[in-house]
């Protein structure tokens, strides 16, 4: 049988409206996320993330640089959202997520967000990937809306930071299949210094254990072998232990079980203000992601990928070519026991 994503009986039952209607309520005194700014997004006024009442699109395209097991022969079609709620110091995205008066160039309507999903669809895109959505979840799911009349049948992803409200969350129930949150770090005080954001350990652990709880703990595959539906937790190791790798992973398996999907990540590399940065302004070591690898074995975590340790050489996107910003991709095919590449902020 093939998979049907839960969002079409949503769409049908009217559900989708409710919930688009609900979230797009919130922007009125904006609790979107935990910054909970309580700004009038509705009337134009701006606060952490720098972004109002229409989202901001600054790319969207096939990609292959996802896990393998999402990726497949047609890639996800990520839509790439301008903005952020977080102002990471090391951001790779940081042309389009720290950038705001750049991007409010790319301000688009509710129409266009849906026309995206479709034609990313058309192009035969296993999934639809939202990349950094947590601030413009409302205009998501009214875009949805539209695009699930329209046709869309293909399962979507959520590719997020962590750093995300569970109520809103709880109202995403049955419309994301499949969760993709970076668990960036494990202590709020590297999040307060790196991140410029207040709880993050505590807020993002809870968006993870809200996630866990809609779609489980063992990814939902489809015949032709790629994930329908689940949570991968990602993980970005830093240089100096900044992200607390250790306390990080043994919360996944001791609060969500060893059998939890990890995604465990290299690339890291000095960018943006992390050039400046004594503890960030260098690669990872290849003897800091061995420790982390081994731990994740020692753990019992048998389920994911690790990327492999070169990954920071050739993983750099660039979003100065907005058509096409992962130039290397194609020469960095997806194996079953690594992968290449994230989009996450
Ligand atoms: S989504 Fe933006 S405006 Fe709303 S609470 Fe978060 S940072 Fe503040």
């Amino acid at each position: 049988m093939p998979f049907v994503p839960s969002y079409i009986a949503l769409h049908r039952t009217g559900e989708l409206r409710s919930r688009a209607a609900a979230l797009r309520a919130m922007l009125g005194s904006c609790t979107i996320c935990p910054h909970d700014c309580g700004n009038n997004r509705l009337k134009g006024e701006i606060a952490r993330c720098y972004s109002g009442e229409l989202p901001v699109v600054s790319a969207y395209t096939p990609h292959f640089g996802e896990e393998p097991a999402l990726v497949g022969t047609h890639g996800v079609g990520n839509i790439f959202f301008g903005n952020c709620n977080l102002r990471c110091v090391y951001c790779q995205n940081y042309l389009i997520s720290q950038n705001h008066k750049l991007e409010i160039q790319n301000e688009t309507t509710i129409g266009r967000l849906a026309c995206m999903m479709i034609e990313l669809q058309e192009k035969g895109c296993h999934a639809i990937g939202f990349v950094s959505p947590t601030h413009f979840v409302p205009q998501i799911v009214m875009a949805l809306e539209t695009a699930a009349g329209a046709g869309l049948r293909v399962p979507l992803i959520y590719n997020t930071n962590a750093y995300d409200s569970v109520q809103v969350l709880r109202l995403l129930d049955g419309i994301i299949d499949i969760y993709l949150p970076d668990l960036k770090y494990g202590d709020d005080a590297m999040g307060r210094e790196y991140s410029k954001v207040d709880g993050y350990a505590r807020h993002a652990r809870n968006a993870v254990i809200e996630m866990h709880r809609q779609v489980g703990g063992v990814p939902v595959t489809g015949d032709d072998g790629l994930i329908k539906r689940g949570l991968i937790i990602r993980h970005l190791v830093l240089p100096n232990d900044i992200a607390a790798s250790r306390e990080t992973l043994t919360w996944i398996r001791d609060t969500l079980g060893p059998e939890t999907t990890l995604s465990v990540m290299s690339q890291y590399f000095p960018t943006h203000r992390a050039l400046t940065m004594p503890l960030l302004d260098r690669k990872l070591r290849e003897s800091e992601y061995m420790k982390v690898i081994t731990l994740v074995e020692k753990l019992g975590m048998e389920n994911g990928w690790a990327q492999e340790f070169e990954a920071s050489d050739y993983y750099r996107p660039e979003f100065e070519d907005r058509d096409r910003p992962f130039k290397g991709e194609a020469d960095n095919e997806t194996s079953d026991v690594e992968h290449t590449g994230r989009d996450g902020a």
